[in-house]
């Protein structure tokens, strides 16, 4: 099968040559298959650090409501709970940005 190159217009056989000979442009069945692939993936790491920060969230919410439950049976716990409470909230959002920036910046 002949199909003709996007870049430059030369024929050549995709099942042949995986790029272009003339220009080594790869052929567009090619790229929209990595492109989908590449789609699948993201979706799939997205799905799994949704799950990652969903599972934080519980956690922040157990030790918040650890929290609450203490200030309550101690009335003047008040100002340390809040201490502590955005002490880990904000290790949470921390979390949260570091996770997005590895998945944007991949180190
Ligand atoms: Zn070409």
């Amino acid at each position: 099968m002949l199909i003709h190159c996007d870049y430059c217009g030369s024929a050549f056989d995709p099942e042949k040559n995986a790029t272009c000979p003339s220009c080594g442009a790869a052929w567009a069945g090619d790229q929209e298959a990595a492109r989908v692939k590449a789609q699948e993936e993201q979706k799939a790491k997205m799905e799994q650090e949704a799950a990652e920060a969903e599972k934080f969230a519980i956690a922040a919410d157990a030790v918040r409501r650890t929290f609450d439950s203490a200030n309550r049976a101690a009335g003047g716990w008040i100002r340390l709970f809040h201490v502590v409470f955005w002490l880990i909230f904000g290790a949470g959002i921390f979390f949260f940005f570091f996770i997005l920036a590895r998945m944007f910046f991949r180190f």
